[in-house]
């Protein structure tokens, strides 16, 4: 841009001409002219036109320049600001996410050992049901009699209370051991010995030293129950091998078994169960 030909020196508004004696500065924005005496440098002094690169700006267009960069740095600060504003907020987000994180992981533990739990209620519900089919099946064997059995049951055992088992009688001819057993029943009951109806070995012999069963039948119920009843009247001193049982059926054997696995088991738990046989 060429400036104009003629015009006034912007400080001192004196006439300026081409060609004059007096040297002359353009401002390097807004193109007005001056005097170089005129002129001032930004430190106050009067500008050096000898400088290379020479460049002058007048006081207007410094104090244009200056508000500008002020507004620059308005904006600046402002966006620092926000900037701030948004790494507080980041920063309270990550802290949000490591809440969630460990709420998340120890959760997770909890998940764990609840499925743990579970498992083990699962196998512990198996051995249940296990020990419930065992013992269906074990009432269903104890109650398996028919109606026709129970008949033959009730007069088998009505028969047998008339009976007393002696065990541990030497063997010998059935005389004799009648007799042994009738000295027996001298210690036990005395007058149990004139109601005896009959008197027998049971089963084979299986070994010579091991004696079998000797049953003893009586005239009625009563006396064996008394036989039953006394049969502590025989000390160990001077009938060490003699025991004396109840003639039982097979039936009331099994039953009395099946008392005794079951006193077994309930001992662990209650400890005064006994069975009165
Ligand atoms: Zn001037
Ligand atoms: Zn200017």
């Amino acid at each position: 841009m060429t400036p104009p030909t003629t015009t006034a020196c912007y400080l001192c508004t004196e006439i300026l001409t081409d060609g004059d004696s007096e040297i002359q500065v353009f401002c390097s924005v807004c193109k007005r002219r001056s005097h170089a005496r005129c002129a001032r440098s930004s430190s106050g002094w009067p500008v050096d036109v000898s400088s290379t690169p020479f460049v002058w700006t007048c006081d207007d267009c410094k104090s244009c320049s200056r508000s500008s960069l002020q507004i620059n740095n308005d904006h600046f600060r402002a966006i620092m600001d926000q900037f701030a504003i948004l790494s507080n907020s980041m920063a309270t987000c990550n802290n949000r996410i490591e809440d969630l994180s460990a709420t998340l992981s120890a959760q997770s533990l909890t998940l764990a050992s609840c499925l743990e739990d579970i498992s083990s209620l699962h196998s512990e519900n198996r051995e249940l049901r296990g020990e419930i089919t065992a013992l269906e099946d074990k009432l269903n064997n104890q109650f398996h009699l028919s109606s026709e059995e129970v008949v033959i049951e009730s007069s088998e055992r009505i028969k047998r209370e008339k009976n007393v088992l002696i065990m541990g009688i030497p063997e010998n001819t059935a005389s004799e051991d009648l007799g042994y057993a009738k000295n027996l029943l001298l210690h036990i009951a005395p007058d149990s010995a004139e109601q005896i109806v009959s008197g027998i070995r049971l089963g084979k012999i299986i070994e010579l030293n091991k004696p079998r069963p000797f049953r003893l039948t009586f005239s009625s119920s009563e006396v064996a129950l008394e036989v039953l009843r006394n049969k502590s009247n025989i000390t160990r001193n001077t009938h060490p091998s003699i025991t004396i049982k109840s003639d039982m059926t097979p039936n009331q054997l099994q039953h009395l078994k099946n008392l005794r696995e079951e006193l077994e088991l309930r001992s662990q738990v209650e400890n005064n169960l006994t069975i009165n046989t």
